[in-house]
C-alpha cells in the first residue's frame, strides 16, 4: 500500500465521522458516554494498554476506535453497533471483546477488552 493510499483510507474515516452527526442529534437522551479499554497486542508488548475515551452531546456519534498497530490502515475498533444497542435499551454497562476488523492480515493484529459506561439525562 502506497503512502498515498493510506491516506486516502484515513480521510474516508474522517469524512464518516463529520457524516455520523452530533450525539446529542441521534441519541438526545444520553448525557456522557464513556469506553474504557484494555489494547492487546500480539507479540510486541505483553503489556495491554489501557485507553479511555469520553464522548459528550457535542461529540460526533462516531464510534469507531483507531487500531494501534503500526500496519494497521483501514481497521479499527467499531463500537457503534454496541453503543446504539445500549443506548436503545437503556443500558448502562456493557462490556466485551473485540478483534481489529483491519484486513490487512500480514500486520500484528490487536484485540481489546471494553467497558462502557453511558449517563442518561435524568427525566424531570
Ligand atoms: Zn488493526
Amino acid at each position: 500500500m502506497t503512502n498515498k493510499e493510506k491516506q486516502l483510507a484515513k480521510m474516508g474515516k474522517k469524512q464518516q465521522r463529520l457524516e455520523a452527526g452530533l450525539i446529542s442529534e441521534h441519541f438526545p437522551e444520553v448525557s456522557s458516554i464513556v469506553i474504557n479499554m484494555k489494547n492487546y497486542q500480539k507479540g510486541i508488548n505483553p503489556i495491554p494498554i489501557i485507553r479511555a475515551f469520553n464522548f459528550w452531546p457535542t461529540s460526533y456519534a462516531y464510534f469507531n476506535i483507531e487500531c494501534l498497530s503500526r500496519d494497521c490502515v483501514d481497521g479499527g475498533f467499531d463500537l457503534d453497533q454496541v453503543i446504539t444497542t445500549m443506548i436503545r435499551c437503556h443500558k448502562e454497562l456493557g462490556e466485551g471483546e473485540l478483534v481489529c476488523d483491519g484486513n490487512n492480515l500480514s500486520s500484528d493484529h490487536s484485540s481489546i477488552h471494553y467497558k462502557v459506561t453511558i449517563q442518561y439525562n435524568k427525566k424531570s
